[in-house]
């Protein structure tokens, strides 16, 4: 039998990465839910090519064009459109793999949606369990769920434990790689563009995680999601710079091993790492060249220059409701930063403003994780209105 899949988010980088591994093994996986933000044209040429039995669009004005869009192809495909629909995307019939690939907290919700319903959930939303942390592990146990990480650190990490993750004793601390961004050997970052930020050395990712990547607040918050995916304390989690971005993560054991995974740097790899798990599946991906990929260097993450890291730590060790604020400030600050309303080195001065101001009550509930939410995107938005 063929496993359905629905993708939220299919229009993204990520989502373009999935269809890629998805389309190479058609006699294993049918497309059941295709989701977008609010770009219908390219939602529509994904439903020709792969004729979903729903499709969403989150924008609720775009549902109608995206409903006229299916009838004129002559598709049988279920349009929908608005927030809600994504969770009945997320939880489709006929679907038994989601791949979580909206980016930010809006993410959230759709995510939880698939765990309810105990569906296997590849996770590349990070801003998802970086929020809810324990919540959406709990609603993956009680939902009879399953989540299997995407983030090539997170996968890396996975693969090295190969079933170790249930004797944790055994291992000593996890090592996540980081290629230290565009910026890692400049040494003023004051005048830094959005062109310059999102032009990552080793990957083509979305603005949204390309800004992460400069700041390094995309190690942060892997740290946060590494802790939650594998339970490990923040103590336990270390992370070195890796430029080549070769060594994707390791993993070391009290006896001195470590275990590493290599590979070029292409998504289709974890993608279909998680989509195959635990067969292996073709990706797409080229063969790393030993013979000619030179050296492999490691060094220290520079913790003054990119305090972001250190923020994340920071809102590990303070507990679930610092996460959520640090995830939204942070949101809110290169959202800020991409529309040219905050400098680069604004982000790190909201998202240390907005933290500052973290409750320490930890949320109960989604409803406490989405208000806290909302909550630390006004303060961020009040410190960027008050700094133009
Ligand atoms: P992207 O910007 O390329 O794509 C985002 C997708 O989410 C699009 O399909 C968009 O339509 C949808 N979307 C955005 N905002 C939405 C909203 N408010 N409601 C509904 N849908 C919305 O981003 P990406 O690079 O594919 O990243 C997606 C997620 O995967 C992020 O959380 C990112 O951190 C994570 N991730 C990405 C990569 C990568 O290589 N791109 C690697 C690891 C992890
Ligand atoms: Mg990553």
């Amino acid at each position: 039998m063929k496993n359905g899949v629905a993708i939220l988010g299919a229009t993204g980088s990520i989502g373009k990465s999935a269809l890629d591994v998805i389309a190479r093994h058609p006699d294993r996986f049918s497309v059941v839910a295709l989701t977008a933000h609010f770009n219908v044209e390219a939602l529509l040429a994904l439903c020709v090519r792969f004729r979903p039995q729903y499709a969403v669009i989150a924008d609720p004005a775009r549902e109608r064009a995206l409903r006229d869009g299916i009838a004129a192809a002559g598709l049988s495909t279920q349009a929908l459109g608005g927030g809600d629909a994504l969770s009945t995307a997320a939880s489709a019939p006929g679907a038994d793999t989601v791949i979580a690939a909206i980016v930010g907290a809006a993410g959230l919700v759709p995510t939880l949606a698939a765990a309810r319903a105990g569906r296997r959930i590849l996770l590349a939303n990070k801003e998802a369990i970086v929020c809810a942390g324990s919540l959406l592990v709990e609603a993956v146990r009680n939902g009879n769920a399953q989540l299997l990480p995407l983030d090539s650190e997170h996968s890396a990490i996975h693969q090295c434990l190969a079933g170790a993750a249930e004797h944790r004793g055994g291992v000593r601390r996890l090592i996540l790689t980081a290629s230290g961004g565009p910026f890692r050997e400049r040494a003023d970052l004051s005048a830094v563009t959005p062109d310059q930020a999102c032009a990552h050395p080793n990957w083509v990712m979305g603005r949204k995680i390309s800004v992460d990547s400069a700041t390094l607040m995309n190690k942060g918050l892997e740290v946060i999601e590494a802790s939650w995916l594998f339970g490990f304390a923040p103590a336990t989690i270390d992370v070195v710079v890796h430029p080549q971005s070769v060594v994707h993560s390791m993993v070391e054991f009290v006896d001195g091993s470590v275990l590493a995974q290599l590979g070029t740097p292409d998504m289709r790899t974890p993608l279909a790492y998680a989509l195959g798990f635990p067969q292996r599946l073709a990706s797409g991906s080229d063969t790393l060249d030993f013979l000619s990929m030179g050296a492999l260097t490691f060094e220290a993450p520079d913790r003054a220059r990119f305090p972001c890291l250190r923020f994340a730590y920071d809102a590990l060790r303070a507990g679930p409701s610092a996460c959520v604020w640090l995830n939204a400030a942070n949101e809110v600050a290169v959202e800020a930063f991409l529309a040219g309303r905050l400098p680069f080195l604004g982000i790190p001065r909201v998202i240390e403003g907005v933290l500052a101001q973290a409750p320490l009550q930890a949320p109960r509930s989604i409803d406490d994780v989405l208000q806290g939410d909302a909550a630390a995107r006004r303060k961020a938005g009040a410190l960027i209105d008050r700094s133009a």
